[in-house]
């Protein structure tokens, strides 16, 4: 099996192509990434060769997409606030950027996996949520999402082209980027606190957020591209286990043997009050999925830093 990883050289798409090195079956891993989030040097100890390049190169993306049996689509410009401020750039990348792939794979025909997000959903009072709740994005971020999903499902119905589109809630882990404005929250808490800086709180932290370790995702990832697996409909990419920002703060504190000091800031703009997964969609397509537990996951994050 060959896969092009889109994105190939950021957070998620650089553990993906760690795990994917040496993995049985894979015959050869591209990341096709324009280095605007991401770094090469997230790719060292990877056997994938990174092409530099973006995914508004329809002739690039091509050439790639026909050399690959599967394409994860993780390129992306993610964050909400950074679609606050630029939301034509998001969409740019997110939107159209997505419609590439999809044209590439459709030319291909390849089996073609992406990254939506939770942010679809927007703010809701229901929990957990499922995917068949109605769709209302606060974000151009969320938007965009939607979007990319949208035309990935559409190319499955219309032109059969096999498709997986998985909504991933919050993930962390080992190179998740800490130190600038858009960080998440996991990689700015464990950076400030190690750094003995107070840990900044939006709002009252009393909103909940579903983690995912990544190694738990990657893992999902290349069991989807190995046994091809497609769905008619968005999936959900969590397990359901959601904490508040407060308990996180807690949890972090534990780790390290000392509690953070916490700043409590304005709630942001675009973000949604509690998340989390309903996961029987997942469980049912990845039936022998074993998520690594929340306080793990952060074990290994802390001592990645
Ligand atoms: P990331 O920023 O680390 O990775 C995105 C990668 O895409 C970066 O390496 C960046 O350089 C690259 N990229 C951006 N524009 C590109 C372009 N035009 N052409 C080629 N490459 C381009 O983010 P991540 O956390 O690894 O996210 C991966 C995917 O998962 C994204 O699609 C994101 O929206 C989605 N997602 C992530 C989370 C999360 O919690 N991390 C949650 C929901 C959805």
């Amino acid at each position: 099996m060959r896969v092009l990883i889109t994105g190939g050289a950021g957070f998620i798409g650089a553990n993906l192509c760690a795990f994917l090195t040496g993995f049985p079956g894979v015959r050869g891993v591209v990341a096709l990434d324009d280095l605007s989030t991401g770094s090469a040097a997230n790719l060292e100890g990877s056997s994938a060769e990174l092409v530099e390049g973006s995914i508004l190169d329809r002739p690039l993306l091509d050439q790639l997409a026909a050399a690959a049996d599967t394409v994860v689509h993780l390129a992306a410009r993610p964050s909400v606030p950074r679609s606050l401020a630029d939301p034509v750039a998001s969409h740019d990348v997110n939107a159209t950027g997505t419609m590439n792939v999809l044209e590439a794979c459709r030319a291909s025909g390849a089996h073609l996996i992406l990254a939506s997000s939770s942010s679809v959903y927007g703010d809701t009072e229901v929990t957990p949520k499922h995917e068949d709740l109605a769709t209302r994005p606060l974000s151009p971020y969320g938007a965009s999402k939607l979007a990319a999903e949208a035309y990935t499902l559409a190319y499955g119905s219309s032109f059969g082209l096999p498709v997986l589109p998985l909504r991933f809630f919050n993930v962390y882990g080992p190179l998740q980027a800490a130190g600038h404005a858009y960080a998440a929250v996991i990689p700015a808490f464990v950076d400030a606190a190690l750094r003995g800086e107070p840990v900044t709180v939006h709002g009252d932290g009393e909103q909940t957020r579903d983690f995912t370790y990544v190694g738990t995702v990657v893992r999902l990832l290349a069991d989807a591209a190995l046994r091809r697996v497609t769905s008619p409909a968005p999936v959900n990419l969590a397990f359901g286990t959601r904490i508040t920002v407060n308990h996180l703060v807690t949890l972090i504190g534990e780790i390290l043997g000392k509690p953070p000091a916490t700043r409590h800031v304005p709630a942001r703009v675009g973000d949604v009050r509690h998340s989390q997964a309903a996961c029987d969609q997942l469980t049912r397509l990845f039936p022998s999925v074993d998520p690594v537990p929340l306080g793990d996951g952060l074990k290994h994050t802390v001592a990645w830093f």
